[in-house]
C-alpha cells in the first residue's frame, strides 16, 4: 500500500496510512478515536445484504406491521400509516420526520448501495456513482428503522394489555432487516469503495508530499502542513491558496474547519432546551378508552408502564425519552463551552464525549414513532383511540435540532482551541506512523 496521508476527522492529526491486520482498527495517536479499519476488498458479501434488504423493505411496505382487535372490530397499520395519520391529524412536520426517518431514507440507503456496489462488482461504471455515494453521508444518520422497531415494541406493550394484537409479515421482515443492514455496514468498507469510484488517475497525498511541508511546522495536524480533510470522503486534499479547494475525489467543496462551526452549534442546543420546555409539559398523545379520555406526557407514559409492571419497556423508554436527551445537552453545552473558552484538560475524553453524544441522540425517537404507531392503529372513536398531541412536536424538534447541533460542530474545535499542550505528542521525523503502529487494537 502506498503510505497515503490520512487525518483524523476528530483532531485533524495526520497519519501515514499503513497495512493491519485484518479484523484490526487503526486508532488515532492524538484523539484516540478510530482512524480507519483493516481494509477490506470483498463488495459480494454487502451487496448480496443490501438486496435481500431491499426486499425485506419492499414487504415491511406492502404487508400489515399489526393487527389491532377490539370488540369485533380490526384495525391494520402499514410502515406508511403513521406518516398518513400525523397528516391528517394535522401534524405535518412529524408526518414528514417519520416518512424521512422510516421510510425515505432507509430506501435511500439501501437503493445507493445496490447501484453503487453492483457496478463495482462486476467490474463497471455506471453514472453518478461518485454523487449517490455522497448523498449517502447525508441520508446515512436520517434512517432510524432499528429506533421505529424499538417504537414498535413500546406501541405493542402498550396495547396487548387491553386488546388483541396480532403481528404481521411486516413486522418480521423489520425484524430481519434492521440485522441486515447493520450486515451489509460491517461488512463493506466505506475507503475501498471511495478508491473503486475515484478516477483511477487520482494522485493521493502521500509521505513524499509530507516531507517537503514539514521544514517549517511545529504541529501534526493536517492544515498546518497544507492539506484539507475531505468531510464527506475523508481524502487529504491539497489546500488550493485560492481559499476554494474542491475535493477531486468526491467533488465537495473542502474547508480547513466547517464554517461558523461553533455559533451554529450553540444556537441549535439553545433552541432545543427552549423547546425542551413544551416537549414535557404539553401530552405527546390522547389516549379515549372507552368514553374516557386521558393525556399522556413523555413522563406519564413512563410512570404507565412502570405502574402496569412492565418494567423492562420502561426503563428503556425512560433512558431514551428522558435521560439521554437531558444527558446529552448538558455534555453538548459543556464541550461547546469547553471549546469556546478554550480551556486545558482532558482533550481525547472530551472529544469522545462529543463522538458519543452525536451516535446515541437518535433513539430518543422512540417516543415519536410509538406515537406515530399507536395514532394509526387505535381508531376505534370513542371506544379506543389515540390523537397525538403537541409536546410530540416538541419533543421531536429536540431531537432533531440536538442532532443538527452536534452535525455541526466540528469537533477539532477542541483541540485547535485549547493549543497544542506539552504532554500531546510531538511529530518527529517518523511522524505518527510509529506510534500508530503500536496502537493498532484488534477488534
Ligand atoms: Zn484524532
Ligand atoms: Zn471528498
Amino acid at each position: 500500500m502506498a503510505h497515503r496521508l490520512i487525518a483524523c476527522e476528530h483532531c485533524d492529526y495526520l497519519h501515514v496510512e499503513e497495512d493491519i491486520p485484518t479484523g484490526s482498527v487503526a486508532c488515532c495517536v492524538r484523539c484516540g478515536l478510530p482512524l480507519y479499519s483493516s481494509e477490506q476488498n470483498r463488495f459480494d458479501k454487502p451487496l448480496a445484504f443490501a438486496i435481500t434488504a431491499l426486499l425485506l423493505f419492499a414487504i415491511a411496505n406492502i404487508y400489515p406491521v399489526l393487527t389491532f382487535g377490539m370488540e369485533g372490530r380490526v384495525e391494520t397499520n402499514t410502515l406508511g400509516s403513521g406518516v398518513l395519520t400525523f397528516w391528517q391529524e394535522g401534524f405535518p412536520f412529524l408526518a414528514f420526520m417519520v416518512a424521512v426517518t422510516s421510510i425515505v431514507a432507509p430506501l435511500l440507503l439501501i437503493v445507493a448501495h445496490i447501484y453503487v456496489l453492483m457496478p463495482i462488482w462486476m467490474g463497471a461504471k455506471w453514472p453518478g456513482m461518485q454523487q449517490i455515494w455522497r448523498v449517502l453521508s447525508v441520508v446515512r444518520p436520517w434512517s432510524m428503522l432499528d429506533v421505529f422497531l424499538i417504537g414498535l415494541l413500546v406501541a405493542l406493550t402498550k396495547l396487548t394489555d387491553f386488546a388483541q394484537v396480532i403481528a404481521g409479515p411486516a413486522f418480521f421482515a423489520i425484524c430481519c432487516l434492521i440485522p441486515t443492514i447493520l450486515l451489509m455496514n460491517v461488512t463493506l468498507d466505506a475507503r475501498a469503495v471511495w478508491r473503486r469510484i475515484a478516477p483511477s488517475s487520482l494522485k493521493y497525498p502521500d509521505q513524499d508530499d509530507l516531507k517537503v511541508l514539514s521544514d517549517d511546522v511545529d504541529g501534526a495536524e493536517a492544515r498546518k502542513h497544507g492539506f484539507l480533510s475531505c468531510h464527506t470522503c475523508a481524502m487529504v486534499v491539497t489546500e488550493n491558496p485560492s481559499g476554494h479547494t474542491r475535493c477531486p475525489r468526491c467533488g465537495d467543496a473542502v474547508h480547513q474547519r466547517k464554517a461558523r462551526s461553533l455559533s451554529r452549534a450553540w444556537a441549535l442546543l439553545v433552541a432545543a432546551v427552549i423547546l425542551y420546555v413544551p416537549a414535557n409539559v404539553f401530552p405527546i398523545m390522547t389516549v379515549t378508552y372507552l368514553g374516557r379520555s386521558e393525556a399522556d406526557t413523555i413522563l406519564s407514559g413512563v410512570a404507565t408502564l412502570a405502574a402496569a409492571g412492565e418494567w423492562p419497556i420502561a426503563i428503556v423508554v425512560f433512558t431514551a425519552s428522558i435521560l439521554v436527551p437531558i444527558i446529552k445537552i448538558v455534555l453538548l453545552g459543556w464541550v461547546y463551552l469547553a471549546t469556546y473558552l478554550g480551556l486545558p484538560g482532558p482533550l481525547r475524553e472530551r472529544t469522545f464525549i462529543y463522538r458519543v453524544t452525536e451516535l446515541v441522540g437518535r433513539w430518543s425517537m422512540v417516543d415519536v414513532f410509538m406515537v406515530s404507531i399507536l395514532a394509526a392503529l387505535v381508531k376505534l372513536g370513542n371506544i379506543a383511540s389515540v390523537h397525538p398531541g403537541f409536546g410530540a412536536v416538541a419533543f421531536c424538534g429536540v431531537v432533531i435540532l440536538t442532532m443538527l447541533s452536534a452535525m455541526a460542530f466540528d469537533p477539532r474545535l477542541i483541540w485547535d482551541r485549547a493549543g497544542m499542550r506539552s504532554s500531546e505528542p510531538k511529530p518527529d521525523t517518523g511522524f505518527a506512523r510509529d506510534q500508530m503502529d503500536r496502537q493498532g487494537t484488534p477488534s
